[in-house]
């Protein structure tokens, strides 16, 4: 049995300084009524506690992490990087690089601006295409997160497409009205919302692959559907790739679905563990950005060295490896089967979704998850003492049940036999509960 006491002894000291003990909040493992364990360091798929337990790494910093943890060409780049300086708040060759390597990579950006984290790369391109277009509103879906930037943080008010409302306290009703909460892979909300709103929508934003609902397979009518009215109305579409961007394939998910977004917005997986955002699009549209054009936008270390050494390091170790996605999918393809063939085994009352290595094990009675309304059917209790058995076995899972899971390359098939085992060991506890 694992021992946790020096990182309950470490929440506790945490707690006195930081808000909840965690800088940001599922960290604090609250909704799975857990201690939160402490980190000390991870290798590969392997992610350490501070009291020495190990675990095989399923969360991979919530999606970063997709060659494994501490590349060993990701950590001899920057150590050589920090030898060079580590700020300099003027250009370097080390952001155009990286520019270029994101062009290639995805060829519906021409042009990228660096930001910190993929809350500034979401906000900054909702003002982008409210700059553009000369129009405030924009549309959101239910369940989908685009970071904690305000026009976000909204929720659908009770009914009426009319009533949005905070979903935070200090977020102002004037900043919810500009926001529509719409259904996710159902067009006849986004319809109804261009029906009543049409001219004064500047954009949809959409999670592609809803990931931060837990895993929702889109259909692909649906996205195409919402390029389309984007074109009729003259609004322009912002894919949200933080997470899928070079993770459910190189070009993310409008490669797999074929769809030309307006705008791109990136962030996890291009920083390659450093604090990194990004967003871009068709040139014409992206020199509406000061200095080239009026809509401002700025950030003192964004296109930092380090970040940007880590990000370009990890993308072309991705690049340079013409099976990568194959292989990824060939051991996502082997785990989500083998869980899916422990539902089956043990009849406990779960869904497996899977995009590429992205994938969320439902507990529900619902025989699909496609919709947010789905997703609420979930039983976070079982949940609950899913994480907590699963942990207790080795494996590190996303402290909710509303979140995806990732699987790295570093992963290797002994990782995930024993994955599975551990699984069907978790599932018939649940079924004996
Ligand atoms: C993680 C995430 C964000 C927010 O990124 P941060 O770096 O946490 O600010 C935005 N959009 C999506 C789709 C995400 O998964």
């Amino acid at each position: 049995m694992n021992s946790y006491s020096k990182s309950i002894e470490a929440f506790s000291r945490a707690i006195e300084v930081i808000p909840g003990g965690v800088n940001s909040p599922v960290r604090s493992c609250k909704s799975v009524g857990e201690n939160p364990v402490f980190i000390a360091s991870a290798h590969g798929a392997y992610i350490n506690d501070i009291d020495g337990n190990s675990y095989i790494d399923y969360v991979g910093s919530w999606g970063p992490m997709i060659l494994g943890h501490t590349h060993p060409k990701v950590i001899e780049a920057l150590c050589n990087c920090a030898q060079q300086g580590t700020s300099f708040g003027a250009p370097t060759l080390w952001e155009t690089q990286m520019a270029e390597l994101i062009c290639s990579m995805m060829p519906h950006i021409e042009s990228v601006r660096m930001v910190n984290s993929g809350t500034e790369a979401t906000m900054s391109a909702l003002r982008l295409a409210r700059g553009y277009t000369k129009r405030d509103k924009v549309i959101k879906f239910e369940g989908c997160y685009h970071g904690h930037h305000d026009s976000f943080l909204i929720q659908a008010g009770s009914g009426a497409l009319t009533l949005s409302t905070p979903n935070s306290p200090g977020v102002t009703a004037s900043t919810a009205k500009d926001t529509i909460v719409a259904q996710f892979n159902d067009f006849e909300s986004v319809h109804n919302a261009f029906r009543l709103y049409g001219e004064d929508i500047a954009a949809i934003i959409v999670e592609p692959i809803p990931g931060n609902m837990g895993v929702v397979v889109p259909n692909r009518k649906f996205l195409q559907q919402l390029r389309e009215i984007c074109d009729i109305y003259e609004a322009l579409l912002i894919f949200d790739e933080v997470m899928t961007g070079f993770r459910v394939a190189q070009g993310g998910a409008q490669e797999l679905y074929d769809i030309v977004p307006d705008i791109t917005t990136l962030g996890k997986i291009i920083g390659g563990g450093l604090p990194v955002g990004a967003y871009g699009g068709k040139k014409h549209l992206m020199d509406n950005l000061s200095p080239q054009g009026p809509i401002y936008q700025a950030g003192t270390l964004s296109g930092n060295p380090l970040a940007m050494t880590a990000g370009y390091t990890t993308l072309s170790t991705i690049k340079n490896n013409p099976h990568f996605y194959t292989e990824l999918e060939e051991k996502s393809i082997l785990l989500v089967e083998g869980i899916r063939e422990n539902i089956k085994k043990t009849g406990v009352a779960a869904v497996c979704n899977r995009v590429g290595s992205m994938f969320t094990l439902f507990f529900t009675d619902s025989s699909e998850i496609k919709t947010y309304q789905d997703v609420c059917t979930c039983d976070t209790k079982k949940y609950a003492a899913f994480y907590s058995f699963s942990r207790d076995n080795g494996i590190y899972l996303a402290p909710s049940q509303f979140e995806a899971a990732f699987i790295s390359i570093a992963h290797s098939t002994q990782d995930i036999e024993r994955t599975i085992e551990a699984n069907y060991n978790a599932l018939m506890y649940l079924k004996n509960l």
